[in-house]
């Protein structure tokens, strides 16, 4: 058990010495207490992060870093069921499903390895000038220091979209997870010190976000903020950055729309269109939370998703064949049944939204679908972040297309069709940085991630999520003798 900061290669007690509570979602027990960072002890981690970037972090070869991210891969392999326990017990998911996280974490952190080894090939590549007398070179330099703040919802994974790419850019980083689920996150640490990462290349800190995470968006001696989070939260974090113009990258929340035609196969939509509000009890950025289903189809389609989400195994989720498990915290589950509430005045509650009668410890919601929203209620328009699905009807492709760009989010979005053309116009007509095509959810660590409009700014993942750690640097030679 881990109850310390993990700070330059140093497991160190918090500066003014306080702790707070990690509770079990399943059970509302607490799990344990970790500290609270402050002010002073996120001063020291960026210390030292800096110093490691300039000691030699920020100057060793992508074939070195790649050797560091493969043994971080490795020696989260070696815990990978002890960690996918922890990952059920601090967040509450089933743990097939945290099993299924782990795997990921350990692919993005061997993923970026790779990468780090071709970006050795890509430096000093020329670029051709119209000039002949002038030669020119392009460099990937690492950003520097980054500060990474994250959620709760996939704790070890958000933290490895974020460190891994650091790591093989040469940035070095000082890591917040989020107060609720902060325990893997430490192990990510643990896993650093048990490789011998070089001290300071990986700071992790607990902490709550006024206390830990808001002075570590203010300092000075942080070079680029990744943040992934709420809205109000990112918009926060980016008038920090905005003071002394940090780089930054803000993933932030959704309210996507899953469109499907009269043409569809019932029984595959229905299966995505539940993967894509169910897993992870519906606590996914991405979650297809807004459906959008053609009038011909409606009738059938929606008897057989009510049908089928009755049959949901909820619990907690360690306990076998459980398929929905508890909201993440006591605050989530009032924020969702708080909307539900609000909700059975703005449609009609078709299932669920209760608490299961069965599950009077923790935070369990049965799983909710509402028909017919108003356009403008607030369960269609503001994100909910659980077990929710909002329905409507549509007509024309045009009337479903605008629908669905009808909001100030931006994320992902997913269209059903068996005409594929269809599909593609429709694809290519959503604002939206990640639409799916016959499915929902998929996530690939090769592909770009990220939402256009309010659910953020760069995009993570795949190259992308490479270059958010690189600044680029032309090296322009005048090669002549005679005077230009
Ligand atoms: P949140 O904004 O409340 O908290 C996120 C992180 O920010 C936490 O670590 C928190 O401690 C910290 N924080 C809070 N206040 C802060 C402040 N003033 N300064 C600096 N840091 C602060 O979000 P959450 O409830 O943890 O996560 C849910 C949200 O995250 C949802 O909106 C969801 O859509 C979004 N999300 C987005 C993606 C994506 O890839 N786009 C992925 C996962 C989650």
């Amino acid at each position: 058990m881990r109850d310390q900061l993990y700070i330059n290669g140093q497991w160190v007690r918090p500066d003014l010495g306080g702790y707070f509570d990690v509770i079990d979602p399943g059970n509302g027990d607490l799990i344990q207490r970790v500290p609270a960072a402050t002010e002073e002890d996120i001063d020291h981690a960026v210390h030292a992060a800096r110093q490691a970037f300039t000691r030699g972090w920020g100057q060793s070869t992508g074939a070195e870093r790649a050797a560091w991210l493969e043994a971080l891969a490795d020696e989260l392999d070696r815990r990978r069921d002890a960690l996918a326990v922890l990952e059920v017990r601090d967040n509450g998911k089933p743990l097939p499903e945290a099993q299924w996280d782990i795997a990921d974490a350990i692919g993005c952190f061997r993923y970026y390895a790779e990468l780090a080894r071709e970006l050795d090939d890509r430096q000093d590549q020329p670029l051709a000038l119209p000039d002949e007398r002038f030669r020119c070179r392009i460099r990937y330099e690492p950003v520097g220091v980054a500060g990474q703040i994250i959620p709760w919802n996939y704790p070890l994974l958000m933290a490895a979209w974020k460190v891994a790419p650091a790591l093989a850019a040469g940035a070095t980083c000082v890591l917040k997870p989020s107060e609720l689920t902060p325990l893997t996150a430490l192990e990510l640490a643990g896993a650093a010190e048990r490789i011998g990462l070089p001290s300071g290349v990986l700071n992790v800190v607990t902490g709550l976000g006024s206390e830990a995470g808001a002075p570590l968006s203010q300092h000075p001696g942080v070079d680029k903020l990744a943040f992934t989070g709420s809205v109000p939260t990112g918009s926060k974090i980016m008038s920090a950055a905005a003071v002394d113009i940090k780089n930054i990258s803000l993933e932030l929340g959704g309210k996507s729309a899953f469109i499907v035609f009269d043409d569809a196969d019932v029984e595959a939509a229905v299966e995505w269109i539940m993967f894509g509000i169910f897993w992870n009890q519906g606590q996914v950025c991405s979650a297809t939370s807004r459906l959008l289903v053609q009038e011909g189809i409606a009738a059938k389609l929606l008897e057989r998703l009510v049908d089928e989400t009755r049959r949901i195994t909820i619990g907690p989720g360690l306990e076998r064949g459980v398929l929905l498990g508890p909201l993440a915290s006591a605050g989530q589950f009032q924020k969702v049944m708080g909307m539900i509430e609000q909700g059975k005045q703005e449609a009609n509650l078709l299932t669920g939204g209760k608490r299961p009668p069965h599950l009077s410890h923790g935070f369990f919601v049965e799983p909710a679908i509402f028909d017919e929203p108003g356009e403008n209620s607030r369960i269609w328009r503001e994100e909910i972040f659980g077990p929710v699905l909002c329905v409507k009807r549509f007509k024309t492709e045009a009337e479903a297309l605008k629908q669905a760009n009808d909001s100030r989010y931006g994320l992902a979005a997913a269209v059903m069709s068996n005409d594929l053309e269809r599909a593609a116009r429709v694809a290519n007509g959503l604002r939206a940085g990640i639409v799916w095509v016959n499915c929902s959810q998929p996530t690939f660590t090769q592909a770009p991630w990220g939402g256009m409009k309010q659910s953020g700014i760069g995009r993570e993942l795949g190259r992308w999520g490479l270059d958010n750690y690189l600044e680029v640097k032309q090296v322009t030679e005048y090669r002549s003798r005679e005077p230009w």
